[in-house]
């Protein structure tokens, strides 16, 4: 299967669910990253178009850590605002990827990047196929499997699905730490946080948290989102 996972920002995918993904990367699906925007703002000392290639460049890396095609759709960090222009470029991203499943934030989040691409996302889903909807790349006739990952703490989060990633999680891990940018971040916006212990600590615990929930060590979390595949009864999560 094609796999897209699409996010707001360069980080937000190694966060919530980079072990789902390196864990059907190793059982041979094909994996795409997307960000909807360049993270162009998480720095408080560099220019916002120097930030917004390293956090490119960041993402790139950790992509590569398991083999997956990066895209960034660059727009602009906190000022993603939904026209024409940028429904069109989302569906010429996901024709481009072919998905059969698309993971992506919760509808709920406390950020507005990250409500609007998952708005998006879902918006698009009936577009996919349609000839008279014209982009670059050609119509995708598959509508796909869509789970939600969860939002930063998983606050107010009830999962439908839990994917063990225990023997994946050095993977997350690594793949996060490429955003070592962000870690420089931490520690100028949030004072008295240990930056990197903070960044790293946060993904453990919730791997942690939702490994109990499920009974394994480490876990990801889902919200099933609609149920174009299940007719299948087949789990497609890995
Ligand atoms: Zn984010």
């Amino acid at each position: 299967m094609n796999i897209l996972a699409v996010g707001a920002h360069p980080d937000d995918i190694e966060l919530n669910c980079a072990g789902t993904l390196a864990k059907y990367a190793a059982q041979g699906h094909n994996v795409f990253i997307c960000t909807a925007t360049n993270g162009n703002i998480g720095s408080a000392t560099l220019p916002k178009e120097e930030i917004g290639r390293i956090r490119k460049e960041e993402a790139a890396k950790s992509a590569a850590i398991i083999g997956a095609e990066y895209i960034c759709l660059d727009y602009d960090d906190e000022l993603f605002y939904e026209d024409v222009n940028v429904r069109i470029d989302f569906i010429n991203m996901v024709r481009h990827c072919r998905p059969h499943i698309i993971l992506t934030h919760n509808p709920h989040d406390y950020n507005p990047d990250h409500m609007l691409t998952s708005k998006i996302i879902n918006d698009i889903q009936v577009m996919l196929p349609i000839a008279k909807i014209e982009t670059k790349e050609k119509p995708w006739e598959i509508m796909p499997a869509v789970y939600y990952f969860e939002p930063a703490k998983g606050m107010g989060f009830i999962p439908t699905d839990y994917v063990d990633i225990s023997d994946h999680f050095e993977t997350k891990r690594k793949m996060l730490l490429c955003h070592q940018s962000q870690v420089q971040w931490m520690a100028d916006n949030y004072a008295g946080f240990s930056a990197e212990d903070t960044f790293i600590e946060d993904m453990k615990i919730t791997a942690a948290y939702r490994g109990m929930q499920c009974g394994v060590k480490y876990a990801e979390a889902f919200i099933r989102c609609n149920d174009a595949y299940r007719m299948t009864a087949a789990r497609l999560l890995p």
